[in-house]
């Protein structure tokens, strides 16, 4: 056996790296947690309305209105829509499962569409397509960081008198022109799981609207249904769907870097997009309207495996985001619209590439030349 260099058996590449982040800023939690402590307000309060009155301004929505997780999100707007039992909502079929999920949840019907094969994100003219007069909805996903086409999505949901909701759990600070995510739609639903662009240090979400009714429907909803004027009347049938404080006071010291980290985050991809093997593996493409935040450095390849074992061996975690397609998941088979071939041919391609704010150009380096070595050409 001859010996590989040195570097290449050292190096170790996680898949992302929430400690140095941390680090970054350990001096202000550790204030902040503290003073979480001794005020002895551990649920809502104002460093929960704080964060909401901060994220509101930072994706430029009137309000935001804090939940428990993304999951939760997603599905208090459905339900503060009234969408339910007999409803349809049009959702990619490329996405995390949590937004087919949160529909069915609700009662209503996943409508799985395919999408871009540039961007692989949901696609107007395939939403358009499975119109019924049963849609009460559309879900644009902001996947992989980058924004849906809002435009053009939101001329199909204004022509057809529909909502629509933006799922921009892996969106958090990316534009689609002047707009930012959360502020397009009805409502925009974010995710703080620790390993969104923004996370808090357990699970957090909030939905951003500048609808005022909405707003002060889902503050009930998220709160047993209470009624604003009087906390022992319940007007609604609600739930317990509300952030922590000492979650809310990571996620204020964290609002204040995430420009800075979603900057690292996109000189990666581009140190990325300057080293990887030229032709045999390419980013997803980013279109010049829709900057990406980039939550994810997602690549395709005609040798995943090849490149996973090959990566592997060299210490470097890789992903896949996602493998099964949601309308080939076992809970949403009997929704399934039948082929739908641009996200299953992706599904076998694509390939998450490690990505954090902290992430070297040694690291990225180290990346492409050991997968330049595990794809060949021809
Ligand atoms: C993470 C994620 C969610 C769900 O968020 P949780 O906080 O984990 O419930 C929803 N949609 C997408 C696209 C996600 O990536």
């Amino acid at each position: 056996m001859t010996a590989a260099p040195q570097a290449l058996t050292t190096l170790r590449v996680p898949f992302s790296d929430l400690a140095a982040q941390t680090a970054e800023i350990r001096s202000e939690l550790d204030a902040a947690w503290t003073q979480v402590v001794d005020s002895g307000r551990f649920v809502g309060g104002s460093v929960v309305e704080g964060f909401e009155q901060e994220w509101a301004d930072y994706c430029g929505a009137r309000w935001t209105v804090s939940v428990a997780n993304g999951t939760d999100s997603l599905q208090l707007i459905l339900r503060a829509l009234g969408i339910g039992r007999g409803d349809e909502v049009i959702v990619p079929a490329n996405s995390f499962i949590a937004t087919a999920e949160a529909v069915a949840l609700v009662g209503a019907t996943p409508r799985f569409v395919d999408v871009d094969p540039r961007t692989l994100l949901i696609d107007a003219a395939q939403v358009a397509a499975a119109l019924t007069p049963r849609t009460a909805a559309v879900i644009a996903v902001h996947l992989y960081g980058q924004m849906a086409d809002m435009t053009a999505l939101k001329t199909v949901t204004e022509r057809a008198g529909l909502a629509l909701i933006e799922d921009a759990a892996q969106g958090h600070g990316a534009y689609c022109g002047d707009a930012r995510a959360g502020s397009v739609g009805i409502a925009g639903s974010f995710s703080f799981y620790p390993g969104k662009n923004l996370g808090a240090f357990g699970d957090g979400g909030a939905v951003t609207t500048s609808d005022e009714r909405l707003a002060a429907r889902l503050r009930s909803i998220r709160d047993h249904g209470r009624s604003d004027s009087d906390r022992y009347r319940h007007d609604t049938l609600g739930t317990n769907s509300r952030l922590d404080a000492l979650q809310a006071a990571v996620l204020s010291i964290k609002v204040k870097h995430l420009d800075a980290w979603t900057e690292a985050r996109r000189a990666v991809a581009q140190d990325y997009r300057e080293q990887l093997p030229d032709g045999l593996v390419q980013l997803v493409e980013e279109t010049p309207s829709t900057p990406s935040v980039y939550h994810l450095a997602v690549v395709r390849t005609t040798q995943r495996d090849d490149a996973v074992s090959g990566l592997a061996r060299a210490g470097v975690e890789t992903g896949v985001h996602y493998p099964v397609p949601c309308h080939l998941q076992g809970p949403f088979r009997r929704y399934s619209p039948g082929p739908l071939p641009v996200t299953e041919l992706a599904a076998d391609q694509i390939l998450s590439l490690p990505m954090f704010p902290h992430m070297t150009h040694q690291q990225v380096s180290y990346v492409c030349e050991t997968l330049s070595s595990a794809v060949t050409p021809g």
